[in-house]
């Protein structure tokens, strides 16, 4: 109790309410931390967020975010705020060629039979009619060679080099490296630095089952964070909406800062930056002059976006049975049956995904839709006699920062050259792509240097699961 009261003399501002944002404000809060949290939009969530789409009158995600077991960070977050219950898990994929074949993956159970890692989904991946011989066999020497260090330790090459020099066959890159790998990382192979793609690949195929395995909101996403404002007043904190802060200054003598809003001044001990690169850049010049500052600035300028498209529609009846499918050679990449997925949605809502096409992302909003339904019907023939009674189309241009070789020198570290002031968001060194579990780790690992630094440590941090099965010897 004692300790408690002298944690909240200290006021902690988080500034963005994304994933890296209330991670960071809940653990802070837990610790007995009065945190303040400040996001300029209406609602939390950021770039993972649901809103009500006035064109469909629907409230959608602003696009499908789908987790895996191995982020433990991002789990640790939602088991915070009470809601890791409202994920559906699956460790099966369905891979769907142009006319309807399909191709299983996922790991052997026969029974309480299991294959030990990294073998227990050669069965299915042996099978999968996907890929021809040659491709599963150029697959499997590519995965071995991804198990060895050298492939974590040189980021100068790109994996399209990387990949050409482990000669991958057509079908490997375009149905296996380009969609699968390149739909996770959001990027042309040739803009992939490689440890980032043996990470996907040990923790999505190799590690574990569990690891593996794929995570769904049953909910639309801003569900999944109604419990923060509950965790954060428990211990005297507040979310503060519809505030955009415009810069900061710090006072020596009080040794505070005032950080400036477009609705007042709040004065803070402590301050946490948990905004996307872009709107990092866009305060530097409203923050203290310092030395750091300007490596930072040239830090952030290394930095690119990607773009994801997705496309939502509404059929008056049932078009596939599946809950999710990934869809082959084609510009739409993955099916979500929305209807079937989250939990009270009525009628037959249909989410399609398309990641790093910039081409798809440059098409005019009636050609982008035309597309993907003409796609669309090529995977499922119900298409054609479905009416389509609504549709959205939401193109998030900045929904992702690149991993190109050499981008971890342009990644700060949650420590700032300000005092009392600590950085998270996706985009800072957390070892993982843009994704929400970057934005937790970064959330996480702002929080324990701000609680070092305040005197008052905390572990909140998350470890890595354990590679499982042979991967135990072979991982390191
Ligand atoms: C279309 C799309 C699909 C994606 N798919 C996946 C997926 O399947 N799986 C996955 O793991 N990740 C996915 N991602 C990536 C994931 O959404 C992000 O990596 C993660 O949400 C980033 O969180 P963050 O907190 O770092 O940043 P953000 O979510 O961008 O949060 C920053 C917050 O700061 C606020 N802000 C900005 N400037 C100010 C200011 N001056 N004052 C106050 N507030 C401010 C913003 O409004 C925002 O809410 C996807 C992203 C997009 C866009």
């Amino acid at each position: 109790m004692i300790v408690l009261q002298h944690n909240l003399q200290k006021t902690v501002t988080v500034i963005g309410g994304g994933v890296a944002g209330m991670s960071a404000a809940c653990a802070l809060a837990e610790a007995g931390f009065r945190v303040r949290l400040v996001e300029q939009r209406g609602y939390l969530g950021g770039r993972a967020s649901s809103y009500l789409h006035p064109g469909v009158g629907e409230v959608i995600d602003n696009c499908q975010h789908v987790l895996f077991g191995c982020c433990t960070n991002l789990l640790g977050f939602y088991r915070r705020v009470g809601v890791a219950e409202l994920i559906h898990w699956t460790r099966e994929m369905t891979m769907i060629e142009p006319g309807g074949r399909r191709s299983r993956l996922g790991p052997f159970e026969l029974g309480p039979l299991r294959l030990p890692a990294p073998l227990h989904s050669a069965p299915s991946f042996l099978n999968a009619k996907a890929f021809a011989l040659a491709d599963k066999m150029s697959l499997a020497r590519a995965m071995r060679a991804m198990m060895k260090p050298e492939a974590l330790i040189d980021t100068r090459e790109s994996l399209g080099a990387w990949l050409r020099r482990h000669k991958q066959t057509e079908g490997a890159l375009n149905r296996f490296w380009r969609l699968v790998i390149g739909s996770a990382l959001n990027a042309e192979i040739d803009a992939i630095s490689v440890p980032y793609a043996v990470k996907v690949i040990r923790e999505l195929f190799l590690n574990s089952a569990q690891a593996g395995s794929m995570g769904m909101s049953t909910v639309p996403l801003s569900e999944l964070y109604a419990g923060v404002p509950r965790v954060l007043a428990e211990r005297g904190g507040s979310v503060l909406l519809n505030t955009h802060v415009e810069g900061a200054a710090w006072n020596e003598d009080s040794a505070q800062w005032l950080i400036c809003t477009r609705t007042g001044e709040l004065v803070s001990d402590l301050v946490i930056l948990a905004l996307p690169f872009e709107a990092t850049q866009k305060l530097l010049p409203r923050l203290p002059a310092e030395e750091g500052s300007e490596k930072l600035a040239r830090q952030i300028e290394r930095h690119e976006h990607w773009p994801i498209c997705s496309v939502h529609l509404w059929f008056d009846r049932e078009i596939t049975e599946l809950e999710h499918a990934v869809l082959l050679d084609r510009e739409i990449h993955w099916m979500y049956n929305q209807s079937k997925l989250q939990t009270g949605r009525g009628g037959h809502y249909i989410e399609l995904v398309v990641s790093a096409t910039r081409s798809f992302a440059a098409l005019p909003r009636e050609a982008a839709i035309q597309q993907a339904l003409r796609e669309l019907a090529e995977f499922f023939p119900r298409v054609k006699e479905a009416k389509l009674e609504k549709v959205a189309l939401v193109k998030e241009m900045h929904a992702t920062f690149g991993v190109p070789p050499g981008i971890d020198s342009a990644r700060p570290t949650v420590l700032s050259s300000w005092p009392n002031l600590f950085l998270a968001g996706d985009w800072v060194q957390t070892g993982w792509p843009s994704t929400m579990e970057s934005a937790a780790r970064s959330g996480h690992l702002a929080a324990e240097a701000l609680g070092l630094s305040a005197e008052n440590p905390l572990r909140c941090f998350e470890t890595d699961l354990k590679p499982r099965g042979m991967m135990r010897w072979i991982s390191f």
